[in-house]
Parts: structure tokens; C-alpha cells; sequence
């Protein structure tokens, strides 16, 4: 086994490593960056489009895994989009250099004020909402679709006429601003520039027009000189040691997943950021292999997000359907949030399968009143989630009010063809919790019972934050990096 002694090593390159990554090289320091997933760029292999799901589409999967249209037979292969299943739940999350950034849909959602002070009592929301989140806005590339642009193009027509369907139900509609930069997607649609949202590339990687990590965040760590970013590098355990370093065992493969080489990292400090998955699991596994401390609220407070999805069919379709052509960015959203018995948000998502299926698909994100729990099972060596219908039981009643009301307005039916009787509990974008802010860590992320352990990835928000997660996973991350920093965590 090769042996290698670093000073800080960060597992992971989505939000919460990314971010960690460019402060941590900025302010001096030479970083190891370990991710088990492909480097696309580097590699030089096009991402595939929804409609021909290729070498990008799936985890090492004989199958495709998107939540709709899976009968295509694949090769094996180190793809960006993963899916985790569970009893009651399956969860789909990003791979590669970039982490989830790669497979998302961009929507870069500002939690409401009132709810993030709900999730994060102890945070100074003030100083979130003036600096963090304007920061991660210029560092993510945030942009937001003209209101023009959006009126003429035939491809936003599902949005225009979702729009106008909450309307006539009596909802209100938000825009929703995204990463995706849609100066390119104007270029696209005059045919100035090659295709990628009006391809239907998304959920497999966009090649262009995205600002996914690998352009921002990563890229800027890179400049600086200090960050190596080591690809199809998967940890398997993390060891503590006597003098409080840690010792990781590291699998490198090929992208057939096949291991063509075991290493040995030490290193004095080590920040955590797999996503609330890959985090949990590396943290329970290793606790059940090496005995490697944690503090008993890890694995709790765990949520979907209050994700729930739906659809509707039109019967006698009102608007002319919603268009055979469609962008795979979404840029609206109902926000019924501050309606007290049926508090939810939710996004108008396309549907780009290539022709006109009249179909509306809704991604709603409710509060999560019951929380779940992850723990190990030692037979398996594998993640369990307490999850189970009960948990849903409220996302569910807000799926029926808000279907029934749409349909009464405008006509139509629940979707039984994208999901059986119409609705989508069990389909999760968006795991957040089990190793929360302040509670099984620090105000900052430094894991309870450590010295030189940190945590920084969704698995520090509570279950739950009411929008899509990414901005808010980048603000905390830069907070916490911050405040490490400051307090010289990281003088090694
Ligand atoms: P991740 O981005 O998940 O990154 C973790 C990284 O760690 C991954 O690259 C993974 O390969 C790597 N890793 C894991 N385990 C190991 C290991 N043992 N060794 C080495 N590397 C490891 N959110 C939004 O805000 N807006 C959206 O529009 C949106 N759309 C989404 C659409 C889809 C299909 C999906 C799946 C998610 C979407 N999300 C969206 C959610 C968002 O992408 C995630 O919340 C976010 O990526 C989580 O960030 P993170 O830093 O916690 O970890």
C-alpha cells in the first residue's frame, strides 16, 4: 500500500468541500482534495442528455436511474448521478468533481428570512442575509432569466402556462434564480452557441452553460497553486490516532469501479464534506470498524427536505399542453409557504422527454414535522434510515390540497402515469441533517469529541431549510471555513 503524510485532507467536492477547499488555499494552506467520482473535465467524456442516457447517467448501474424512463440498459461506469435506496425512500445524489453542483438543476433559492431563524436559532441571520448570502451569490454565479426572454421562447411555455394555472388556483408564483447562465441560454436558442438546458442536458451533467463547482469555487482553489483534487479516490474508513491525526484507507479505481490501488492517507486535519450521505456513512462505518468517536446525536435530525413530488395530466388540456420542447432549467416556483394549514414551495419543473405528454411535474418542499434517524446495521455494513410513511403524512395532505386545487381551476388529473397514485414520497433530492450545527459539532462544524475533525456539508442543516438547499449548504460552509480559520484550526 502506498502511504502518504498530508497536512489536511477534505473528503468530498461538492458545496461544502468546494467552498472549504478555496478558503482554506487562499488563506495559504496546501490542500488534498479526495472524490471519489470522475473528473469530467480532465477526462474530456461528454455528459449525456436525458433522452440518450450514457457513460454520465448512472453510478456504476446496468440501468439508468432517473425517476422517469428507466429501460435503458447501460455499461457500467463511474457516471455523475448516484441513487441510494431505502426502505420507504430513494435518494439520488451527484458524483464526480463538483459533487451534487454536476447533476442539479441550479436553482439557487435564498431560504425565507423568518424560517432559516426557525431551523438556525443561534445563527446571526442578519449577518447571513447581508454577507454570506450576496457572497455565495457572486461566488456561485447567480443569474435570473429576463422576463422577456421568458415570454417569447417556446422551450419556458410549461412555465408560462404553469404560472397561469397557479394564478387562476389563486397561488403566487416566484421567479426562481439560478446558476445556470441564461445570457448563454439566449445564445443557445439563436443557435450562436451549442445546446445544453435546450438539449435536455441536466440531472447527467450539462456541457455548457452551467456554472457547476468545477467553474467556480474548485476552479478558483485550483488558481491558487495550493489544491490537488484527486479523482476515483474513494475513502473507505477514517482511523483516529494517538496524537488525534486521522488515517484513512483509500480505495482508487478505474472507471469500471474496479480497484487498481489502495492507499494510506495520515493527515493533522481533516474536513468531512461527502454530503449527508457519504458523511454518515463514513462516519457510523467507521465508528463500527475503528472505533472512531461520535457523539450520540449524529445520525439524528434527519430530513428530506419535506421533499414530495407530483404531477398532473391534463384531461382536456386548457393551455395546449406544455410544449413538446422545454428547458431543463427551472426558473418558477408557487410559494404557498406562508399559508398556515398548507405551508409548501414548489418549483414548475420541466418535463423534457421530447414531446408534448401534457404533463406537469411538481417538485414540492414542505417543512419536515417528523424527523427520521440514520443509523448502521452491522450485518450489512450499510446505512438504515427510520423513515417511513409517517414521516410524509403532512408533505402528502399538501400534494392532495395543492393538486386538487389546480385541477379544480384549470381541469386535469393527478399523475398516475409519472408515479403510482400520482404522488412521489419516496423520491428525495434533497437529504440534509445527522450531524447538526451546534449539536453533534461545534458552532462551526468541528465534530464533538474531536480535535482536528470538522464537518462541513449538508449534513449540518437540520433536516430541513423550506427551499432548494445548495445556496444555504455554501453560505454555512463559508461562515464556518470563516470562523475556523480565524481561530487558527488550521495552523498545521
Ligand atoms: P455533495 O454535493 O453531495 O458532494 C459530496 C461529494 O462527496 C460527492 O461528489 C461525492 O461523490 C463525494 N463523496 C461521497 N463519499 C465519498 C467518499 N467516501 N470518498 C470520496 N468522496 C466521496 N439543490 C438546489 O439547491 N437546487 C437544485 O436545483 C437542486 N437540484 C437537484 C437535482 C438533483 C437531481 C439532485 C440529486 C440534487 C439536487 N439538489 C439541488 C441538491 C443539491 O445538489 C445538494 O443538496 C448538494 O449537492 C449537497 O451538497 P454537499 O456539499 O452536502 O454534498
Amino acid at each position: 500500500k502506498e502511504n502518504f503524510d498530508v497536512p489536511i485532507v477534505i473528503i468530498g467536492s461538492g458545496y461544502g468541500g468546494a467552498v472549504s477547499a478555496l478558503r482554506l488555499c487562499e488563506a495559504g494552506k496546501k490542500v488534498i482534495l479526495l472524490e471519489m467520482g470522475l473528473n469530467w473535465e480532465k477526462a474530456g467524456i461528454p455528459f449525456s442528455n436525458l433522452l440518450k442516457p450514457g457513460k454520465s447517467s448512472a453510478w456504476l448501474k446496468k440501468k439508468s436511474i432517473a425517476p422517469f424512463m428507466n429501460i435503458f440498459p447501460l455499461t457500467p461506469f463511474t457516471g455523475t448521478l448516484d441513487r441510494l435506496d431505502f426502505e420507504s425512500i430513494n435518494i439520488w445524489v451527484g458524483r464526480g468533481v463538483g459533487g451534487g453542483s454536476l447533476v442539479n438543476g441550479g436553482m439557487a433559492v435564498t431560504p425565507k428570512e423568518n424560517y432559516f431563524k426557525e431551523v438556525f436559532p443561534n445563527l446571526d441571520a442578519e449577518k447571513f442575509y447581508n454577507y454570506y448570502f450576496p457572497l455565495v451569490h457572486k461566488e456561485l454565479k447567480v443569474n435570473i432569466i429576463s422576463e422577456q426572454f421568458l415570454k417569447d421562447c417556446p422551450y419556458y411555455k410549461f412555465t408560462r402556462v404553469g404560472e397561469k394555472e397557479a394564478h387562476k388556483a389563486g397561488f403566487k408564483t416566484i421567479r426562481v434564480p439560478n446558476v445556470y447562465d441564461f445570457r448563454y441560454m439566449e445564445k443557445e436558442f439563436r443557435n450562436e452557441v451549442p445546446r445544453s438546458a435546450l438539449n435536455t442536458e441536466v440531472i447527467y451533467g450539462n456541457n455548457y452553460g452551467k456554472n457547476s463547482l468545477d467553474k467556480t469555487y474548485l476552479k478558483k482553489a485550483l488558481d491558487t497553486g495550493n489544491l490537488e483534487i484527486l479523482d476515483l479516490h474513494r475513502v473507505d474508513t477514517i482511523r483516529m490516532n494517538t496524537d488525534k491525526s486521522y488515517t484513512l484507507q483509500v480505495q482508487q479505481t478505474d472507471t469500471a469501479g474496479t480497484t487498481i490501488a489502495h492507499k494510506i492517507f495520515n493527515c493533522k486535519k481533516l474536513v468531512l464534506s461527502a454530503g449527508t450521505m457519504g458523511t454518515l456513512q463514513l462516519l457510523l462505518h467507521s465508528n463500527a470498524i475503528h472505533d472512531l468517536p461520535l457523539h450520540k446525536h449524529i445520525g439524528k435530525n434527519w430530513g428530506n427536505n419535506g421533499n414530495f413530488m407530483t404531477g398532473r395530466n391534463w384531461v382536456k388540456p386548457l393551455s395546449g399542453g406544455t410544449g413538446a420542447r422545454q428547458s431543463t432549467i427551472p426558473v418558477g416556483g408557487i410559494d404557498n409557504w406562508d399559508d398556515a394549514e398548507h405551508p409548501f414551495f414548489t418549483e414548475i419543473a420541466p418535463l423534457p422527454m421530447g414531446m408534448d405528454v401534457a404533463t406537469a411535474l411538481y417538485l414540492l418542499i414542505n417543512r419536515v414535522d417528523k424527523k427520521g434517524e440514520v443509523y448502521y446495521d452491522p450485518t450489512n455494513q450499510s446505512l438504515k434510515l427510520n423513515w417511513d410513511k409517517s414521516n410524509t403524512v403532512k408533505m402528502r395532505e399538501n400534494a392532495r390540497y395543492f393538486i386538487r386545487k389546480m385541477n379544480q381551476a384549470n381541469g386535469g388529473t393527478r399523475s398516475h402515469f409519472l408515479f403510482h397514485n400520482g404522488f412521489g414520497a419516496d423520491i428525495c433530492y434533497h437529504p440534509l441533517g445527522g450531524c447538526v450545527l451546534g449539536e453533534s459539532t461545534d458552532e462551526y462544524g468541528k465534530l464533538k469529541g474531536h480535535e482536528n475533525l470538522y464537518i462541513l456539508d449538508g449534513s449540518l442543516i437540520p433536516g430541513t431549510i423550506g427551499v432548494n438547499p445548495f445556496v444555504t449548504i455554501t453560505a454555512i460552509a463559508e461562515y464556518c471555513i470563516e470562523n475556523l480559520i480565524r481561530k487558527n484550526e488550521f495552523s498545521v
